[in-house]
């Protein structure tokens, strides 16, 4: 099956579950890497839309068979904007004595200024899968094991560890970036 590339004004009305690997990347006069249409978007709109899907894939996980009977419903997470370098997302729980746990995400914002598309189609899925598996299955240690996976597979994501998108290019006199780096999701998964 052939899909048509998905074009830059497509953005805002792009559904959620769409692919996210067919839109187009180009390149700045300064070689900085972004999704084709990304430049010059209003932050604060894309941090809206991002805001959304993890409104929408909340409420998906909140009807998964089985797994959502576990416990209370999982809450919304609070997201921060707040991490830089090679991690474009994190999710974190903490667990606290006599009261349900917390849970946030934290997204690396330049990272979603250039690639909107894949952060909210992505790498959000990608970390509320986490904190589905924290809330309802606290004892799993695997980050990354058959919970997740399969909390993907019922997301209709790609169950991947790693995404494609570029940190911005190093300081003169640093070890440049390879073109072909995976760069995982998010720092190891040790927040208990
Ligand atoms: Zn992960």
């Amino acid at each position: 099956m052939t899909r048509r590339p998905a074009r830059p004004d497509d953005f805002w009305n792009q559904p959620l579950t769409a692919p996210w690997a067919t839109v187009p990347l180009v390149r700045d006069a300064g070689g900085t890497e972004w999704e084709a249409g990304a430049d010059g978007r209003n932050p604060l709109k894309v941090r809206g839309r991002l805001e959304a899907a993890v409104d929408h894939w909340i409420d998906r996980a909140r009807a998964i068979p089985h797994l959502s009977q576990l416990g209370a419903p999982i809450p919304r997470p609070k997201v921060h904007y707040d991490l830089k370098g090679g991690i474009a997302g994190m999710a974190a729980t903490m667990v606290r004595p006599r009261a349900l746990p917390e849970q946030w995400i934290r997204i690396h914002p330049e990272l979603l200024n250039r690639y909107p598309v894949r952060m909210i189609q992505q790498t959000i899925p990608h970390e509320i899968a986490h904190l589905v598996v924290d809330w309802y299955l606290p004892k799993v240690r695997e980050p990354h094991g058959p919970e997740w996976m399969a909390v993907m597979i019922y997301f209709g994501r790609p169950p991947v560890a790693f995404h494609d998108m570029k940190p911005a290019a190093p300081r003169r006199g640093r070890a440049s970036v390879t073109a072909a780096q995976s760069v995982l999701f998010e720092a190891p998964h040790g927040r208990r």
